[in-house]
């Protein structure tokens, strides 16, 4: 089985889908390898390593498209690649299925297998494929990084006989994969962190981690079956929002990372909140791709708003690219041998499989995935 994996094209885009490691171990289980020239270049890995791990360089891209018969990727294609692959090939990549009907459409027209690596399912034994967790992990860490970095004060108390500075305060939004990354990161720099989730499961992870759980009665909330937050109705988010005000008016740092998985992130921190808060104060708002938890955050860019900064950069992940790529590398590589024929040397595309059927969003020409076919309709 030929498997191609392109170079990135996103702008900014340093992470690679397979690090020389990985497609050694690509090569040992039998597959023929064919990487683009200069693959690796953002995260520092050479087309040398790639050859030393056994896969042959080509710089013929339309050629890598046509050939390929499993295509491993980060980023979604554009609609022009999918036209350049063969009828049965097999692509996997983040696809953003819930907002890229034309993407579907081409997918399913072109006879390709797309396999969504945001579908994977959130349970145990998928855990070593979960690229999304591996990168919010990631995005937890670089989101106090960043903050820190703009923030006019240190993160520690620091006694000194030039005096005492207190240490600054954090308010994490979201506790998942990405918040409570940022809870311990900036518990670790020193920081007194309060979080809050809509999830009350999640209470005990922040404590765990040295934070303070902020206790809001937004009456029925909960998780999905697949261990989602239940978005909240518009009543609960203003409810939320004032129980919060307070809290974002003492904070030096505000990081947002409330998601509801398939829908807009909701608008969490408001204007008026933001014009509470001290100059010099910062936000992170690791939604802002998306739509935003900040009022006023700008996708990809940096903007100070009432003497706060409010960072929206976006790719958190990708700024750490070398370790995203490792990790991502690995997430791909597990879901690969996991459905590797040994005996053929290939990808199997089993519609019995416990994890894999949820993550095939078109095969054979038809959209097979049940949510993401309701929202085409
Ligand atoms: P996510 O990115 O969908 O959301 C981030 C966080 O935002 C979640 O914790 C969510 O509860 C929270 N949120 C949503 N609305 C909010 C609001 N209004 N205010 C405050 N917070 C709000 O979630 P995620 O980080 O990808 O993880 C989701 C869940 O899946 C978590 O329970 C996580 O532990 C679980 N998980 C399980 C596994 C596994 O078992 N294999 C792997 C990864 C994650």
């Amino acid at each position: 089985m030929r498997i191609a994996i392109p170079r990135e094209t996103q702008p900014g885009e340093n992470r690679v889908p397979i690090t020389p490691d990985v497609a050694k171990k690509l090569v040992h289980m039998g597959a023929d390898l064919v990487i683009e020239a200069g693959l690796g270049v953002g995260a520092g890995f050479t087309d040398e390593e790639y050859v030393k791990a056994g896969a042959t360089v080509s710089s013929d891209r339309k050629e890598l498209f046509a050939s390929a018969d499993l295509l491993l990727r980060l980023n979604k294609p554009t609609v022009e690649e999918i036209g350049q692959m063969q009828r049965g090939c097999i692509h996997i990549s983040y696809l953003d299925p819930f907002n890229e009907r034309e993407l579907i459409s081409a997918f399913k027209e072109a006879g390709v297998t797309a396999i969504s690596m945001e579908m994977i399912p959130r349970t145990t034994r998928s855990q070593k494929m979960d690229a999304l967790s591996s990168q919010a992990n990631l995005a937890g860490y670089v989101m106090v990084m960043k903050a820190a970095s703009h923030l006019p004060r240190i993160f520690p108390m620091m006694m000194t006989p030039a005096g005492t500075l207190k240490p600054a305060s954090v308010f994490v939004i979201g506790a998942g994969v990405a918040g409570l990354q940022a809870i311990a990161t900036a518990k670790r720099l020193g920081a007194k962190v309060t979080a809050f989730d809509t999830r009350p499961v999640v209470a005990e992870q922040v404590q765990s981690l040295g934070g303070k759980f902020l206790e809001i009665d937004l009456g029925e909330t909960g998780e999905t079956a697949g261990g989602y937050a239940k978005e909240l109705t518009p009543e609960q988010v203003e409810l939320q929002r004032q129980a919060q005000k307070d809290v974002i008016a003492k904070s030096d740092v505000v990081i947002t990372t409330a998601q509801v998985f398939g829908r807009k992130p909701p608008v969490l921190v408001t204007q008026d909140m933001i014009q509470g808060m001290q100059p010099g104060s910062v936000i992170v708002d690791m939604a802002a791709e998306t739509g935003g938890n900040v009022e006023g955050s700008r996708p990809g860019d940096i903007v100070e708003w009432s003497g706060v900064t409010i960072i929206g950069t976006g790719n958190w992940a990708g700024e750490v690219a070398r370790d995203a790529s490792q990790m991502y590398s690995s997430n791909l590589f597990n879901l690969v041998e996991d459905n590797w024929c040994k005996e053929q040397k290939l990808f199997q595309v089993d519609f019995n499989d416990d994890i894999l059927p949820g993550c095939i969003i078109t095969h054979g020409g038809e959209v097979t995935n049940e949510t993401i076919k309701n929202i085409m309709e």
